[in-house]
């Protein structure tokens, strides 16, 4: 679960429940759930599986390792014993491919003439370099900043503004922010600029690296100021983002020995600010620029299997998933931390949730339709394994009639759990008062799908599948080591379990179910069709495609590209003045444009390009 801000529609009070019963494991008696406050989940089993899932031995689940793929095996013999179908493309698995921690290799190096620079204490790849080598003539484009609100544009100052200006060349740019200026308060409330220096995101190296590539350079080398130089930066594999160049960040001292005429410009800089540049008539350098970062893929694995109902014309898909952060990495709470991250609340609590509903429901009369148990991977790396099955999904999509998500269910204990898309379809919010007051929950319904945390009931909604996804709360142990067995509350699990397993049955029995467009929670953070600055294209990407260009899955509804004529299997390669090769190039064109501007857009559609013009909006505004 990625952490993000909420809002509640309402609460609904309720009775506390009765008593417990413990099934047998794996017990083949059929238990019945006639009474549907009777404790029917086995809060030890669960412990049990929670336990093994987040236990060291497992590593953390990151997708992409053996330890996932292990964990994955298990499941599927667990559901192969509760005697349901596979429902996966290899038996019950789904397998896809996620990308690794990306590995700076260690040869970078810049080359001009026949001088060559290497060394891990002179060179290093940036973040968001590409494992790619390119050749060109050196321009230097100052800091490399366009920052409007601040009037300050490098490009502009050194005449690189135009988009080909930089074309077959590697730029030179200097690391940091350009030298400061007395601050001038800014009137317009909503300008997402602060008075004085708060440069924001203008000065970050990737911004910067994409606004040369705007203007079709072929390689960045970033330089430390030769006035306060810095230790070079370590590789962080952990903000790794593919701009497709190379990309390296060397020292002062190779600057020196590479173009020595721009130390003296950039102290001329500092003593000059405001007056900008003046090109200081450098001799042509042709340079060789190699990033020796590897960026890998791992297999990952979705499990799915499927409890047969009386027609698999109509079925509901129950996932959570079971992968986590391994020993860390970006989206670790415990920066800096190299340690096994367990995972026990997110989500081994969700994963045992799944298999005790379907050892529960398969012991059960046979439902109205089929369910699809779904564990996926990829979670943690951006729902990269419920998108991966949107995408290619191994039961009729048409056929899911909606998704449930169990992701953190592991802190119920005060029986107080959030569901969030209650909005997405009419009878939801009716069933779970009545659920909750039946297995004396206290529910926060939030009608968008969009609460704290994305998960893997999104691409459902995005597909305008109805979902609901069910969450017991965010914690201080969320993504870091401490998220373990000891803290992992089963009583609340068996009881959200035996809530779930009664909702399933009223879905089995619902028939049809009209999808109904959640509200929209305004504050919910920038969704990749929709800028930091809230410029909204409305783009639903296939985040498996490799590119370049950005396939459309689909349009958001009533979004700029729906109304463009844009459609699912659209190919976007160029938008306004950016060529779109990665999901980066999207989200940093975003940045550049906004509400109400009109951009050409071109795409490639049945592999011929076409190209229409897309009037962007703020998706609040809807
Ligand atoms: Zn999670």
């Amino acid at each position: 679960m990625h952490l993000r801000r909420t809002f509640q529609l309402g609460f609904l009070s309720a009775t506390i429940l009765a008593a417990c019963s413990t099934a047998p494991r794996e017990s083949t008696a059929p238990a019945t759930s006639s009474s549907s406050s009777a404790r029917l989940a086995d809060a030890q089993r669960l412990h049990d599986d929670v336990a093994w899932l987040a236990d060291d031995a497992q590593g953390g689940r990151r997708a992409g390792t053996d330890d996932a793929r292990r964990c994955g095996e298990w499941l599927a013999e667990r559901f192969a014993a509760l005697g349901l179908e596979p429902a996966g493309e290899q038996g019950f698995l789904q397998p896809f491919d996620v990308p690794l921690a990306a590995v700076d290799r260690g040869g970078s190096k810049v080359s001009c003439g026949t001088q060559s620079w290497s060394g891990a204490d002179r060179i290093v790849p940036a973040y968001c370099s590409d494992g790619a080598s390119a050749t060109g003539t050196l321009a230097f484009a100052g800091y490399g900043v366009e920052n409007d609100a601040l009037e300050w544009n490098d490009f502009k100052q050194l005449g690189l503004d135009a988009n080909d200006s930089l074309a077959g060349r590697v730029a030179l740019i200097v690391r940091g922010a350009p030298p400061r200026r007395k601050a001038a308060p800014v009137a317009d409330a909503n300008a997402n600029v602060v008075a004085g220096n708060d440069w924001g995101a203008s000065t970050s190296v990737l911004t910067k690296v994409m606004n040369c590539k705007r203007r079709g350079a072929v390689a960045v080398v970033v330089v430390e100021h030769p006035e306060h130089p810095e230790a070079l930066p370590a590789f962080d594999a952990a903000e790794a983002r593919a701009t497709s160049l190379p990309v390296l960040i060397v020292s002062a001292q190779v600057l020196m020995e590479l173009a020595p005429e721009y130390v003296q410009t950039l102290s001329w800089m500092l003593d000059h600010p405001m007056k900008g540049l003046v090109e200081v008539g450098a001799p042509e350098r042709t340079v060789e620029v190699v990033a020796d970062v590897e960026h890998k893929k791992g297999a990952a694995f979705n499990v799915l299997a499927r409890l047969k109902g009386k027609t698999s014309a109509r079925c509901i898909v129950v996932g959570a998933h079971y992968d986590h952060l391994g020993m860390g990495g970006p989206e670790s709470k415990a920066p800096g931390v190299h340690a096994i991250h367990n995972g026990a609340d997110d989500n081994a609590s969700g994963t045992a949730a799944i298999l005790e509903i379907a050892r529960l429901l398969s012991q059960r009369e046979t439902l109205e339709c089929d369910v699809v148990f779904a564990a996926w991977s990829g979670e943690e790396l951006g729902l990269l394994g419920s998108r991966h099955w949107i995408e290619q999904p191994t039961v009729p999509l048409a056929s899911v009639a909606a998704n449930v998500n169990l992701d953190m269910v592991g802190r119920a204990h005060a029986h107080k759990l959030q569901v969030l898309g209650v909005a997405s379809a009419a009878p939801f919010e009716a069933w779970l008062g009545e659920l909750g007051r039946d297995h004396g929950f206290e529910l926060a319904l939030n009608g968008s799908g969009q609460g704290i945390g994305g998960s893997d009931h999104q691409p459902f909604l995005e597909h305008r599948i109805p979902a609901l996804h069910f969450f017991s709360g965010v914690h201080d142990d969320y993504h870091k080591p401490s998220d373990d067995i000891e803290r992992f509350e089963s009583d609340g699990a068996a009881a959200t379990v035996d809530l779930t397993v009664d909702l399933i049955a009223k879905l089995g029995a619902a028939g049809e179910l009209a999808y109904v467009e959640p509200l929209k929670d305004p504050n919910a953070p920038a969704a990749p069709s929709r800028g930091s600055n809230g410029t909204w294209f409305g783009t639903v990407p296939e985040y498996s495609f490799e590119g370049p260009g950005l396939k459309l899955a689909g349009t958001s509804a009533g979004s700029p590209a729906e109304k463009a004529g844009m459609r699912k299997d659209d190919v976007l390669i160029q938008v306004g003045d950016v060529k779109i090769d990665t999901m980066q190039d999207f989200v940093y064109m975003l940045s550049l444009y906004k509400a109400g501007d009109t951009v050409l857009a071109k795409f490639l559609r049945d592999g011929k390009e076409e190209s229409v013009r897309v009037t962007l909006a703020t998706r609040n505004k809807q």
